[in-house]
């Protein structure tokens, strides 16, 4: 699907919100229907995962503790009808290790976050057999 830059968004989350849920309210709030977020900063007792093929279910992981956001990607589609954010992160522990997934929840201690706004066709999540729910493929 070809898109275009929309509006693009710089801006701080304020302490102890949860990440994703306040890119999903950010992203209702001013109406950004597909996007990309990248952010920096520190997450409290993240949970991650991994998603297990065999099973088609997430594997959760909980970490315990404060964790440097060492990187964050995501994006911003449609699903049951709102925006919803699809993350992914880059967790360091206070050794420097990285651990690393989907993010399912983290408490904000610090996020510097950047959104970008694309404008095109909607994208809308479905649920697939594989237990997921995905955009349709494109052989672009
Ligand atoms: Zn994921």
């Amino acid at each position: 699907m070809k898109v275009s830059k929309g509006r693009s968004f710089l801006f701080r989350i304020p302490e102890d919100e949860e990440f994703g849920a306040f890119i999903n309210g950010f992203a209702k709030r001013h109406n950004v229907l597909i996007g990309t977020v990248t952010a920096i900063g520190t997450l409290r007792n993240p949970k991650i995962g991994y998603f297990d093929e065999e099973s088609g279910r997430y594997r959760v992981m909980e970490l315990s503790g404060t964790y440097e956001l060492v990187s964050l990607t995501g994006n911003i589609s449609i699903k049951d009808g709102e925006p919803l954010a699809h993350i992914h992160v880059a967790l360091g522990d206070s050794d420097g290790r990285l651990w690393g997934g989907h993010l399912i929840e983290g408490e904000v201690f610090v996020a510097e976050v950047f959104v970008q706004e694309l404008l095109g066709e909607i994208l809308e999540r479905k649920p697939q057999k594989n237990g997921l729910a995905l955009w349709d493929a494109e052989g672009l």
